[in-house]
């Protein structure tokens, strides 16, 4: 029984008007789009195979992977067991090392704090270090809405920014861009390239373009009084903030500004050091195939003379608490957004992440942005699948994505108003297969179908309006020459 089944209110879901969540459009109307792009395709192909065969050569090597990954999963599910006291336990902590903490309803609340805490410190821009909770509310946007410009310093998602784009994936958020578009995006957005042009010095390799990056960052670093970060885990016990990445840029957001902001979704938080250490040997084999992370980021509180001198934690709710009331689909709190989901998800691979709509793309995103959201803003995305569970098997605190997915099908169908056609074809499926003798009628009709199959394996013709749905997409298989039941009693006698 549900909490509005008893009369009590539902939980507020993320906001609408607000942040990356929900797209303009439908999953399968997007993708479409997408699927035509072959250029896309190809970069998508290249690159999730390549991150999928460091992983696999990795994780193999770990002779105890499958129990780690099951002391993640506990980890995960113990820790949402009783987030109430853990968050409790965190804030105590920080504030005692010198920070302070902020709770946040939603994406507005969280976005205004923000606002509020920069304006205060009289600077009119920040540096940002890649985050995916500041993407989910929207935060660069009403900064820029305050005058305030946020400066993305993760190389990935720099290219992103300067070619006004969106991330398409959540640890290579510029996956779905080649060299020779990055290229052109420095080129005519860099200063440094703006009196040379097309004629500056700056071919596609990937060190030219580190280079020409590191040169546009670095001053930024050096003159920011400010920097936002996420974080990937916070620990309770100490009030410990972590952030792992691979370029430095973190390290030198979380160091070098006066002040620092971080705005982390409530679900991040591990209770004790013990349960930080499975996560990072989890964490970094799953998500770049690397053994450990090059750059593992720690701090509590404030230290005087000694990095950012204030410092603020945003815990932002923005649905999760709805999230967490269903005893399903909460597994998806547990996720440690390593990616490695989407890299083994066909659909993901030749749809791409923009076609999700949502700053969460691919398997997480189908059952993570529908909950945060409330399914019917979402609805087309836990269809977003073919169920093949390749996601569940990679993913290293198990989340069983694929049941979820059908969870939340089933919350959409439940919802639905109107008879669709699909639930009228379904019940007349369950009448016909629970009477034996109008079974046995419907596989006789059915057997009429290898009369316009001409021996081949799949009909010719698709099935009228509105059956027509279904087969525009897919092969309707030829009835086979005997049924199960026939074959049976020929074999069996009975
Ligand atoms: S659902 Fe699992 S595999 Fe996917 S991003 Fe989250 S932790 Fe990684």
């Amino acid at each position: 029984m549900s909490a509005v089944d008893l009369g009590m209110p539902s939980l507020p879901h993320a906001p609408r008007g607000v942040g990356h969540l929900r797209g303009d459009r439908s999953f399968p109307d997007a993708a479409r789009e997408s699927l035509r792009d072959g250029q896309l395709r190809a970069n998508l192909g290249h690159a999730t195979s390549t991150i999928r065969a460091k992983r696999k050569a990795v994780v193999d090597e770990v002779p105890d992977w499958a129990e780690l990954r099951e002391a993640g999963r506990a980890i995960k599910a113990a820790t949402m067991a009783r987030l109430d006291e853990h968050l409790v336990a965190l804030e105590e902590q920080v504030t005692a090392r010198g920070g302070t903490v902020h709770w946040a309803r939603d994406a507005e609340e969280a976005n205004e704090i923000v606002i509020r805490l920069v304006q205060a410190t009289g600077t009119d821009e920040v540096v940002k270090v890649k985050s995916m909770a500041t993407q989910e509310i929207g935060l660069n946007e009403a900064l820029e809405a305050a005058g305030i410009a946020a400066h993305e310093t993760d190389l990935a998602e720099l290219i992103v920014q300067l070619g006004e784009d969106t991330p398409s994936h959540i640890l290579v958020p510029a996956i779905h861009k080649n060299r020779a578009e990055i290229r052109e995006i420095f080129l005519r957005t860099m200063p440094q390239f703006q009196e040379q042009g097309v004629d500056a010095d700056l071919t596609d390799e990937p060190r030219r373009l580190a280079m020409a990056a590191r040169a546009h960052l670095r001053e930024r670093f050096l003159r920011a009084r400010v920097a936002i970060s996420g974080a990937n885990f916070a620990v309770a016990e100490t009030g410990t903030l972590a952030v792992v990445e691979s370029e430095g840029n973190g390290r030198m957001c979380l160091t070098l500004p006066r002040t620092l902001i971080t705005v982390m979704g409530i679900e991040k938080v591990v209770p004790t050091w013990r349960d930080l250490e499975v996560f990072l040997q989890l964490l970094p084999r799953s998500s770049t195939g690397e053994r450990m992370n090059p750059y593992t980021s720690l701090w509590a509180g404030v230290t005087p003379g000694d990095g950012p001198q204030e410092f603020h934690l945003v815990l932002v709710d923005n649905g999760r608490t709805a999230v967490l009331a269903d005893e399903v689909g909460r597994a998806a709190l547990h996720c440690i957004r390593c990616s490695a989901c989407l890299n083994v998800c066909p659909v993901y691979e030749r749809a791409g992440g923009h076609a999700y709509g949502s700053v969460y793309p691919g398997p997480i995103g189908a059952v993570l942005s529908p909950q945060l959201t409330g399914v019917e803003d979402n609805a087309s995305l836990p269809y977003a699948s073919s169920l093949c569970g390749a996601c569940y098997d990679v993913c290293p605190v198990a989340i069983d994505i694929p049941s979820i997915l059908v969870h939340l099908r089933a919350e959409h169908v439940e919802a639905q108003e109107r008879t669709t056609p699909e639930a009228v074809a379904f019940r007349a499926l369950a009448k016909a297969m629970s009477t034996p003798r109008l079974w046995r009628l419907a596989q006789r009709a059915a057997g009429l179908g290898r009369l316009l199959s001409r021996g081949k394996p799949t009909l010719p013709a698709a099935l009228p309006p509105p059956a027509s749905k279904w087969t525009r997409t897919r092969d309707l298989p030829t009835p086979p020459r005997e049924t199960f039941t026939q074959q049976w009693v020929r074999e069996r006698g009975r």
